[in-house]
Formats: structure tokens, C-alpha cells, sequence
């Protein structure tokens, strides 16, 4: 009886064995381009860049512009290394053991712990750390190693400089934005004008989902002026003068009322 029971609990294990796969071959994210959607961007590569695999992108008047996640993830670093290394930095965690880092970065539009979709501006083109103009830093990384970078699984060019073409968000016609009143509630209209009727309120903080923006009544707020108002719902209006979005003006992708 030992023996049999022996070779029946053997048996078992293997069959659990088999059934739990070993360490899942997780795919890699897929990573778009860090701007905006349609976009274009020349990003060069060269051997003697650190690390190697790293792209610089640089475009025409390019300092303040935006810079959005290359794939959805979790913010996990908001660092300012001073006049050093990537001096302002954002870092997204992919899962699988991605992440991507943003680097020389002007100022922040996120903070750790953040969720972040396609799409979401993290911050802005600058020039801070070890950088001697205005270009965005961007690095690709497996278990912290620096991997040749991939748009849409397709490689980038090693080595040389190419223009890469954002799809980053162009389908998802939404944007998401941050209510900053300095404190109190911000009326929502049902139309888009300080003139349309008062239909509720959103908290100072809160964060809104966009679907369309139009022009309407001229509002000065924590943004500065504006004439643009942000459709959160049906028949709900904000003014974009109080709503971060990361956007001067009209945000890319965001249709028209
Ligand atoms: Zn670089």
C-alpha cells in the first residue's frame, strides 16, 4: 500500500505540473510614438548614446511641447536629478517587466502612482539634466535592460535618424482632464456659456472624462483665458479655463461639438 500510494501522489504532482504553465512568455506592450496622434517626430539613435538603445526626438520650436505615455501603465517615477543625468524624468511601468522613460522633461503633468492610457500628456519637451537643447529622451526597458525600441512591434532604425509618425490615441476621441478651481466647485452648464443654465457641480480636483470641446462663452480661470468648454456628459459643459488637460487650446483627437 506505501508503495502504490507513493506512486499515486508522484502521479499527481506531475499532473499538476503539467497543468500549471511554467513563467508565462508575456507580450511586450505595444508602444506608440510619445506624442501626440498624427504628429511627426525625428527620432535619432546612435551608438555612442546612453544607453545605446535610447532615441532622441527633436522636432521645429519643439520645447513645451506635449509628451504622452507610449502605452498604458503606472507612473512609478516623477524625478528631478538637477543639472544632472535625465534631469527631469518620468518613468511608466507596463507590467511583464516593461517600462519607459521620458527624460530632460520641462515640467510634469503626472505624479506617481497615476494610471496612464495612450495618449495621456506626462509632461513637456525641455532641456534639464546633461542635455544642450530642447529633445525628449526616450528609453524602452525589459527587467531594467535597455532594449532596442519598437513602435507597433516594428523596430526603430539603428542606427541613424528617422521621422516616426505618432498613432498614439487617434482612435480614441476622448481626452481626460483635471477640475483646478483653487478650491471651490465648478459649475457644470448645459450648454457651452456662463449664459446656459447651472445642471450640477464638480469638485476641485475631480477628474473628468472629455468627449467633445466647442467654443462658447469667454471665461477667465485658473488656465488663464478661454473661450473653449469641455463636454463631460450629456448636455454637461465646463469651462476648459479651469480643466488641466495638458493642452493650450484644443486637445488632439477630441472632435468638435
Ligand atoms: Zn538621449
Amino acid at each position: 500500500m506505501r508503495k502504490r500510494w507513493f506512486s499515486l501522489a508522484v502521479a499527481g504532482l506531475l499532473a499538476a505540473a503539467t497543468l500549471v504553465p511554467a513563467t508565462p512568455a508575456m507580450a511586450a506592450p505595444t508602444f506608440k510614438v510619445p506624442f501626440p496622434c498624427g504628429q511627426s517626430w525625428s527620432g535619432q539613435t546612435r551608438s555612442d548614446h546612453s544607453p545605446a538603445y535610447a532615441v532622441d526626438f527633436n522636432r521645429t520650436d519643439d520645447l513645451g511641447d506635449p509628451v504622452v505615455a507610449s502605452a498604458p501603465g503606472t507612473v512609478d517615477r516623477v524625478t528631478d536629478l538637477g543639472g544632472t543625468s535625465y534631469g527631469k524624468y518620468v518613468r511608466i511601468d507596463h507590467g511583464a517587466g516593461y517600462t519607459t522613460y521620458y527624460a530632460h522633461l520641462n515640467g510634469f503633468n503626472v505624479s506617481v502612482g497615476q494610471s496612464v492610457g495612450y495618449g495621456a500628456v506626462i509632461g513637456w519637451v525641455g532641456s534639464t539634466g546633461g542635455s544642450t537643447g530642447p529633445h525628449l529622451h526616450y528609453e524602452q526597458r525589459l527587467n531594467g535592460n535597455d532594449i532596442q525600441v519598437r513602435f507597433n512591434g516594428a523596430l526603430a532604425l539603428y542606427w541613424g535618424t528617422k521621422t516616426y509618425t505618432s498613432d498614439n490615441a487617434c482612435s480614441s476621441g476622448t481626452a481626460s482632464g483635471t477640475v483646478n478651481t483653487a478650491g471651490a466647485d465648478l459649475t457644470v452648464r448645459s450648454g457651452p456659456g456662463t449664459g446656459y443654465s447651472a445642471v450640477g457641480s464638480v469638485a476641485d480636483g475631480a477628474r473628468v472624462t472629455i468627449y467633445c470641446q466647442t467654443s462658447g462663452s469667454t471665461v477667465t480661470g485658473t488656465y488663464g483665458t478661454s473661450s473653449i468648454w469641455d463636454r463631460i456628459g450629456s448636455g454637461r459643459y465646463i469651462s476648459d479655463a479651469y480643466v488641466n488637460t495638458g493642452y493650450d487650446g484644443y486637445i488632439p483627437n477630441v472632435p468638435r461639438c
